[in-house]
């Protein structure tokens, strides 16, 4: 178990995203342990806009300690406006190994729905068992784009070994929940050769599938074949989702012409 870095104070927190699924979203954490190499896109707007030095620092997190005043502030204000808040945009709820993190994801995630909002969660560490006991509106998701540990190690060095992701995902589903799984970014085959049906039958129990291609990455506009390869594998994803009954989305620039 670690200790965070340190501890900031923020103005805000609650805000809407603009992005294609989504609503609100909450960040309570500054920098992320997991320090994902896809790369993280996060990472890449904080360090261009001189909020983050260096990647050492993007990996040291620093939790934002007035996130519960700020939300009983901000909940009154906001609740008409908001159908759901996802935890999070630019960090991770549920970072790998800091238990600080975890409780404050889970006090802000009932705050929320003590105040009838919905949150969705998406995590590329363990989701807590206890969220089953949280609103049955809430959304569990984990991300997962393969099951190879080795590329894990490589893409996602701090974060949460699959195998230990699937099990609480699974766990909170045969409790009862709402869950998802964003496969994003998947790989091309320059980065790993790996089966989509392999992940796709290691989720089959999930409500719902969220599919996207690597952006910004050198290797994945190398591979020269990338545009086929995405539409190859979004219509394999449909297909999937389709005989299983399972709700998709496939995100925007995936599928091309
Ligand atoms: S888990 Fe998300 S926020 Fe954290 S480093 Fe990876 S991509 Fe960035």
């Amino acid at each position: 178990m670690n200790d965070v870095a340190g501890y900031i104070q923020r103005k805000t927190m609650l805000y809407q995203t603009g992005v294609e699924y989504g609503d609100y979203t909450m960040n309570f954490v500054q920098g992320c342990s997991h320090g994902c190499k896809f790369p993280c896109y996060a990472f890449m707007m904080k360090k261009r806009f001189g909020q983050i030095n260096s990647y050492e620092e993007w990996c040291r997190p620093h939790l934002v300690s007035n996130t519960l005043e700020l939300l009983n502030k901000e909940i009154p204000r906001l609740k008409s406006r908001i159908k759901s808040v996802q935890l999070c945009f630019s960090t991770d709820p549920f970072m790998y190994g800091y238990p600080e993190i975890e409780t404050m994801a889970l006090a802000s995630i009932r705050k929320l729905n003590a105040a009838g909002i919905r949150c969705t969660v998406l995590t590329k560490g363990i989701l807590p068992a206890s969220l089953a006991h949280l609103s049955s509106e809430n959304e569990y998701g984990i991300t997962l784009i393969s099951l190879d540990e080795e590329y894990r190690k490589k893409m996602e060095p701090g974060a949460a070994p699959y195998r230990e992701r699937l099990e609480a995902l699974r766990s909170l589903h045969d409790a009862g929940c709402r869950t998802w799984v964003s496969i994003e970014p998947y790989p091309t085959p320059n980065l790993i050769e790996q089966s989509l049906d392999d992940l796709l039958n290691a989720v089959n129990f999930v409500n719902k599938i969220i599919f996207g291609r690597t952006n910004y990455s050198k290797e994945t506009s190398a591979y020269t074949e990338h545009r086929k390869f995405y539409n190859d594998k979004a219509a394999e994803v449909i297909q999937y989702c389709e005989k299983h009954h399972i709700e998709y989305h496939i995100k925007e620039g995936t599928i091309t012409d």
